[in-house]
């Protein structure tokens, strides 16, 4: 079996001939070095902390950073000067501050991106292919745009087809363009093969969203291959991990990120353990990160990949919700095969669902699969077939809304 492309990626981004466990944290351990330093030099916000740790393994003697001074410090956490910086990407969804979390990137952080996303769909895209891009095309240096150079770099076509296109323009792209690769949302991929079929599609990579089970099944059984799961946040620069040829979990690109798993009192939890993703983002010129608490949870597979590799591999990544999630409605709503699409919003115990479906809208099967798995809840459904008019109910992370 070919290794992961990302392999050679380090090897070339390194100056590596081979890429061992060793190699990779003697490269690790360089970097975090090197940072400490500067920080230290140039008194920034991580001044405080040591300039030199001897071991990798004293990073986890190291205090967390979290989303708050992500949101609070972004100025003082930025390593380079802002003539430097060629893209940020605010929003407003930090809940413990209320501020906007902000994330700077220089030309080489967009580039190193690029160049992972190269690798990632290197594994999927082959020079000829076309590829229908479902990602939102913000302007320059925006996901979509990323996305979409590192595609032209592979030698394939790019559809830039965002976020909002309706399925019956989904379904005209697939018969006039014949693409052969989807990446995108996972939830949006689903409902695109449950209204339109596979048509000429062979291949998907998914991102940007929770994967739950039952949708990751259901688009396998429906593209006849198995998906090539990414995952990617702000913090690291929108590329994070990727999918090998022997679906085993997602390659972490190492001589970037440093990552740790803890336990919910922040203790380091060994390799196969649950628990959540801490990252240090070593490789990030504008604005690296020290034991960045994600909110992300998932483990360290234990042992070497089939491929051969032997970067980490993380596998499934949620976020933990103390009480009913999107990713726990979406694995019951959507084993039901007749589910294209669905908003939730909540308010309270009730939960009103409102459903796109393949045929007759069937209201009161949904809501008998959603009362069986949550007995708790009052469910109201009111749902519709889908229509070649519709889009899908969400155009990024989905999330329970309030009503
Ligand atoms: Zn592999």
């Amino acid at each position: 079996m070919t290794r992961s492309r990302l392999d050679a990626l380090i090897c070339e981004q390194e100056h590596l001939e081979t890429l061992t466990r060793k190699e990779i944290e003697t490269v690790q351990l360089f970097k975090l070095n090197r940072l400490l330093l500067r920080e230290k030099k140039r008194a920034g916000f991580y001044r405080n902390l040591p300039e030199h740790l001897n071991r990798l393994s004293d990073l986890a003697s190291l205090p967390f950073t979290t989303e708050a001074d992500l949101s609070r410090n972004a100025p003082s956490l930025l390593l380079t000067s802002q003539r430097d910086i060629s893209r940020i990407l605010s929003d407003a969804t930090s809940g413990t501050t209320g501020l906007p979390k902000r994330v700077f990137y220089t030309d080489g952080d967009l580039e190193n991106t690029v160049q992972l996303y190269m690798a990632g769909l290197g594994e999927l895209i082959f020079p000829g292919n076309t590829v229908m891009i479902c990602f939102p095309f913000s302007g320059p240096n925006g996901l979509g745009e990323l996305i979409a150079e590192a595609v032209t770099r592979l030698g394939a076509k790019s559809l830039k087809l965002g976020t909002s296109c309706t399925y019956g323009e989904l379904n005209s792209v697939l018969g006039a363009e014949q693409p052969e690769v989807y990446v995108g949302m996972p939830v949006p991929f689903l409902g695109l093969l449950r209204t339109c079929g596979r048509k000429s599609l062979r291949r998907a990579l998914v991102s940007g969203d929770a994967c739950p089970e039952t949708v990751t099944r259901s688009c396998e059984e429906l593209l006849g291959t198995k998906l090539f799961p990414h995952y990617g946040s702000r913090e690291m620069g929108m590329a994070g991990a990727i999918t090998c040829p022997a679906h085993s979990g997602m390659h972490l690109r190492e001589n970037h990120i440093i990552a740790e798993i803890v336990s919910p009192d922040g203790k380091p939890l060994p390799i196969g353990e649950t628990g959540e993703l801490v990252i240090t983002t070593i490789g990030m010129e504008a604005l690296p990160l020290i034991r960045y608490r994600t909110g992300d949870y998932t483990r360290i597979l234990p042992g070497s990949c089939p491929c051969g590799s032997e970067t980490l591999r993380l596998d499934r990544i949620w976020r933990e919700s103390p009480s009913l999630s999107m990713p726990s409605l979406d694995e019951v709503v959507f084993s039901l095969q007749e589910v294209v699409d669905y908003r939730a919003e909540k308010n309270g115990e009730s939960i009103l669902l409102t459903v796109l479906t393949t045929k007759t809208a069937d209201a009161h099967l949904v809501a008998s699969a959603v009362e069986a798995a949550f007995p708790d809840l009052q469910v109201t459904v009111s749902a519709k077939k889908v229509s070649p008019q519709d889009t899908t109910l969400y155009r990024g992370k989905r999330i329970l809304l309030p009503s």
